[in-house]
C-alpha cells in the first residue's frame, strides 16, 4: 500500500516562498495531477516529493514511512522528467535495463522485465537504437518504460508530454491512463494543461501561487470550483465572469449589469443567503455552454447582444457576442445556430441560464454561490 502523506508542506528560495501548506493524502493507486499556471510550485513540490528537493518545513511519507529528508534513491520512486533524461551513449534496451542493473539483477531477469515493458510501450523495434534515432513520441516512450520497469512505489511524472504533437498527446493520454490504472502505481503528474489533467486524472490538485486552492475529482473541480481562478483555469473556452451588482427588484433578486439584468431563482438566493449581499458588486460565472443564442430579443432570450466574433471548430460554433460592456463566448452545436447570422455586428439575442450561474466574491475571489445544477461527489454517486 503506497499511499502519499503530505503535511504542511513548505519551500522557500531565501525570501521568497515557493510552496506553503500543502496537504494531501493520495491513495494507494491514485493518479492525481497537479496542476497549476508556470511557476505555481508544481515541479518544486514534485521534485521534494522525488527527494531532489528538501523542503523548509512540513513533512511527506511514502507507504507510512517518514521520507522528509531520505535520499532519492532510498524513496523507491520511479520519474519522468520533461527532457525525459535519457543517456544518449546508450541504446534504448540499455536506458530501460539502468535502473535494474543500479539494483544488481541478474541478466536474465533484466532482459526479461526490459522485454515485457518495450512490448507494453510498443518500443521492441527501438531496443537496438540510440535516443538520437527516436522520434519524439518513442523518446517519451522509452522515459516511461524506464520508470515502469521498477518495482517502484510511487511514479512521478514532470511535463512528460510536452514535447509531443497534439495528435499523439491524444493518445498518449488515453495510453498513460490505461497502464496507470493497469500498473496500480500510486502516480503523480504534473500539468500545466486543464485538459490532460480533466481527462486522465482520478483527483486534481489545482496549485496557484505556491498554494492548494482545490483538491477533488476532475468532476467537482469544473462543476464545483472552490475559486474564480479554479473556474477559470478549467474548461475550454473559458468560463465567462463579469461584474454584477446583486439588485432587490420586484421579480426577486437579480444580477444586475449597466446593460442587461439576470433574474436569479429564488430559492438558490435564500440557499446561499445572497440577500445579505444585495447592493454589492460580485463576479457572475457562466461556462459558454450555459449561455443560448437566437436572432431576436424575446422573454425567452433577453439579452440584446451582438456578434463580435464567430469560431466554427468543426463539431461545434463559438459566438463572441458584445451584451453592452460585457463580452461573452457561448458555445453550440452548429445544428441549433445554423440559421443565424455570422458577420460581425450581427444582432443577436442571448439567454443565460439560471441554473448553471456561480457567483464568486469580487475581493477574495472565492465561490458564494455554487451553481443550482452542480452536484458534489457525494450527490453524483
Ligand atoms: P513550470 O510549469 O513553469 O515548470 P511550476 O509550477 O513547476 O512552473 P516551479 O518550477 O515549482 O513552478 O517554481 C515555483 C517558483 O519557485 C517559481 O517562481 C520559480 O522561479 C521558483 N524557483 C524554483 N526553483 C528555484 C530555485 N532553485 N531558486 C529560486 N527560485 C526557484
Amino acid at each position: 500500500m503506497a499511499e502519499i502523506q503530505i503535511d504542511n508542506l513548505l519551500k522557500s528560495f531565501g525570501a521568497f516562498t515557493a510552496v506553503s501548506d500543502v496537504n494531501i493524502t493520495v491513495k494507494d493507486g491514485e493518479f492525481v495531477f497537479l496542476l497549476g499556471p508556470s511557476g505555481c510550485g508544481k515541479t518544486t513540490t514534485l521534485r521534494m516529493i522525488a527527494g531532489l528537493e528538501m523542503p523548509s518545513g512540513g513533512k511527506i511519507a511514502i507507504a507510512g514511512r517518514d521520507v522528509t529528508y531520505l535520499r532519492p534513491r532510498y524513496r523507491n520512486v520511479g520519474m519522468v522528467f520533461q527532457d525525459y533524461g535519457l543517456y544518449r551513449h546508450m541504446t534504448v534496451f540499455g536506458n530501460i535495463a539502468y535502473p535494474l542493473e543500479v539494483r544488481r539483477l541478474d541478466r536474465a531477469t533484466i532482459a526479461e522485465k526490459v522485454n515485457a515493458v518495450a512490448r507494453t510501450m510498443q518500443i521492441t523495434d527501438a531496443l537496438n537504437r540510440k535516443p538520437d534515432q527516436l522520434s519524439a513520441g518513442q523518446l517519451q516512450r522509452v522515459a516511461i518504460a524506464r520508470m515502469l520497469v521498477r518495482d517502484a512505489d510511487v511514479f512521478l511524472m514532470d511535463e512528460p508530454m510536452s514535447h509531443l504533437d497534439a495528435q499523439l498527446r491524444g493518445q498518449m493520454r488515453a495510453e498513460l491512463r490505461h497502464i496507470q490504472k493497469q500498473v496500480g502505481v500510486t502516480t503523480i503528474f504534473v500539468t500545466h494543461d486543464q485538459l490532460e489533467a480533466m481527462t486522465m486524472a482520478d483527483r486534481i490538485i489545482v496549485m496557484k501561487d505556491g498554494q492548494m486552492l482545490q483538491f477533488a475529482t476532475p468532476r467537482e473541480i469544473f462543476e464545483r470550483p472552490a475559486t474564480e481562478f479554479v473556474a477559470s483555469f478549467v474548461g475550454e473556452p473559458q468560463m465567462n465572469v463579469f461584474d454584477v451588482t446583486l439588485t432587490q427588484s420586484d421579480r426577486g433578486m437579480v444580477a444586475a449589469t449597466p446593460d442587461f439584468a439576470i433574474a436569479l431563482d429564488q430559492d438558490w438566493v435564500r440557499r446561499n443567503h445572497l440577500a445579505d449581499r444585495a447592493g454589492q458588486i460580485v463576479r457572475l460565472g457562466i461556462r459558454p455552454e450555459h449561455i443560448a443564442i437566437q436572432a431576436g430579443v424575446d422573454a425567452g432570450h433577453p439579452i440584446a447582444a451582438t456578434l463580435y466574433s464567430f469560431e466554427p471548430t468543426g463539431a461545434e460554433n463559438l459566438y463572441v457576442l458584445r451584451c453592452g460592456t460585457v463580452e461573452v463566448t457561448t458555445r453550440t452545436s452548429t445544428t441549433d445556430t445554423a440559421h443565424l447570422g455570422k458577420d460581425h455586428g450581427t444582432p443577436l439575442a442571448a439567454h443565460i441560464d439560471q441554473n448553471w450561474i456561480y457567483l464568486f466574491d469580487k475581493q477574495t475571489g472565492h465561490t458564494i454561490a455554487q451553481a443550482a445544477a452542480s452536484r458534489t461527489d457525494e450527490e453524483e454517486a
